[in-house]
């Protein structure tokens, strides 16, 4: 640490483009909001994070530490347009002052390139913006082994502000989510079936602002319950942990063994469609929620065509949204990947299969109707009756309950822990106890020795069994188990 200047990161929060030319009134309610959810997000990693508000950006300040951690938040979080990352240096009252600190923060970046030095300035100083650029930029001319300076086609922009004595030296430009802040735009009900479509449709939903609680019609699979939860989670945990939302599970069994009894073959996959769409409309009336979200796209499979999707529209006249509606299955896995709910997807268990056997693909109307009224509905009544309403936070103790990875409840001197928590703390265990934060997991286990097991711990257990899950899938490592104190 330097003395007697004051070192912190700092990030610079642009907003959306589409905010910025919202009437003020609307700009300003969405401007709200986005702090709002910012504080929350920043105070869920630490409250020395200090943050600001102004009528074009939020500027965050966070100990060094956490910067990391409040990065990856930031590029996640709907409404931001830019992330700019700072240096935030205090009481910088002279030119000589600006063009040490400047240059020892940016000497690097302009080895063997061109560069220009920007500068803009608030306050009352008895220099300009422009003395700042030419002091700065001589000094670092003269002290750099550099191409020279080059006001026009630059390699290299220096980009510096002087708010008052407080200097900001911009190092880093990332292109946020775009979107607009959660909660600005209402709130709807996802059908989550934890395929890549499903989980795609809710991601865009948060993106735009909208609250998206979800609802998971269990057609009997334990594998397929824990696994939607689990990427229900992650996608709530990285888009819109400002909110709390809602999953529903609705056991759907019966109803299924209902539809095989009432139901000819080809309907039968448009029916538990429309027994979906009719129990998820209730669902939604009692969340106060405007709108269902599907994963169906037009023609994606042959039960998708635009004469089913009517058919299924039919049984209700809530609102569905379809936000993949026109989009190309490659497209959407390209997404998945993005966001990180394709490893979910794949590992999703199929479920349910002889209900989509050959379906009809150009149902027709009158049929359905008659189909339908040869439906059992209280079968649909009581599953509606038995569904579970919780908190999505909370739906990771039943995933902990019935996950798959060996759940250790003491120690022994022998063992191994990796501790994956994000907080800087490190448990105290009487073992050995290995500090890797779950973000670095992925990276750092292959190089551990691998002839022994290791027993990885969090808050709550319920990242323990995701991340241990996934190096198990995806990486094939074997000796890992889950540490959970009783
Ligand atoms: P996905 O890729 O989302 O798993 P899919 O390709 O398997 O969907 P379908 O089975 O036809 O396609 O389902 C279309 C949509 O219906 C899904 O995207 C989802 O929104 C909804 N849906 C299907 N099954 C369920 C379920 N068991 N629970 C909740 N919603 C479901
Ligand atoms: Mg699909």
């Amino acid at each position: 640490m330097e003395e007697n200047s004051v070192k912190t990161q700092k990030f610079i929060i642009k907003y959306f483009t589409e905010i910025m030319i919202k009437g003020e009134t609307a700009k300003r309610q969405m401007i709200n909001q986005l702090f709002f959810n910012l504080q929350r997000i920043s105070n869920n990693i630490s409250s020395d994070i200090k943050i600001k508000k102004f009528f074009d950006k939020i500027e965050l300040v966070c100990p060094s530490e956490f910067s990391d951690n409040l990065r990856e938040k930031l590029l996640e979080t709907p409404g931001i347009q830019q992330v700019l990352e700072a240096i935030q240096i205090d009481n910088m009252h002279t030119l000589d002052e600006i063009k040490v600190e400047v240059n020892k923060h940016m000497a690097k970046t302009i080895e063997d390139k061109t560069f220009v030095v920007r500068a803009k300035r608030v306050g009352k100083q008895d220099f300009k913006s422009t003395h700042i650029e030419q002091t700065v930029g001589g000094y670092m001319l003269a002290h750099n082994k550099t191409k020279g300076v080059d006001l026009k086609n630059p390699e290299v922009t220096i980009k510096v502000e002087l708010e008052h004595a407080q200097l900001n030296i911009i190092t880093k430009k990332h292109y946020g989510l775009g979107g607009f802040p959660l909660g600005t735009q209402g709130e709807v009900l996802s059908l989550m079936s934890g395929g890549f479509d499903s989980t795609v449709a809710s991601y865009l939903a948060m993106k735009r602002g909208l609250k998206t609680h979800f609802v998971f019609f269990n057609l009997g699979g334990v594998a397929h319950e824990i696994g939607v939860k689990q990427v229900s989670w992650y996608l709530w945990n990285k888009f819109g942990s400002s909110h709390r939302v809602s999953f529903i599970t609705v056991p759907f069994e019966d109803v299924v063994s209902q539809i095989f009894k009432d139901i000819s073959a080809p309907y039968m996959g448009v029916m538990l469609k429309r027994l979906m769409l009719l129990a998820s409309e209730k669902i939604a009336q009692n969340l106060n929620v405007d709108a269902l979200i599907t994963g169906e796209s037009v023609a994606q499979v042959s039960s998708q065509t635009l004469k089913n999707l009517r058919l299924i529209d039919d049984v209700s006249n809530i609102l569905v949204l379809r936000p993949l509606s026109f989009m190309s299955k490659p497209d959407i896995i390209e997404i998945a990947s993005k966001i990180g709910t394709k490893r979910f997807a794949e590992a999703m268990p199929e479920y349910c299969g002889v209900i989509s056997q050959h379906p009809v693909t150009n149902g027709s109307f009158t049929r359905v109707e008659k189909e339908s009224k040869a439906f059992d509905y209280s079968v649909l009544e009581e599953a509606i009756k038995n569904a579970k309403v919780k908190n999505i936070d909370e739906v990771l103790d039943d995933v902990c309950k019935v996950g798959t990875l060996e759940v250790v409840n003491n120690l022994n001197e022998s063992d191994i822990i990796i501790d994956i928590r994000q907080s800087s703390d490190t448990l105290n265990a009487p073992c050995k106890v290995l500090k890797i934060p779950f973000y670095d997991l992925k990276k750092e286990f292959k190089k551990l020795e691998q002839d022994k097991t290791y027993l990885l711990y969090c808050d709550k257990g319920v990242m323990s069994q995701l991340h241990g899950q996934y190096l198990k899938d995806e990486h094939k490592f074997e000796n890992i188990k889950v540490y959970r104190p009783k």
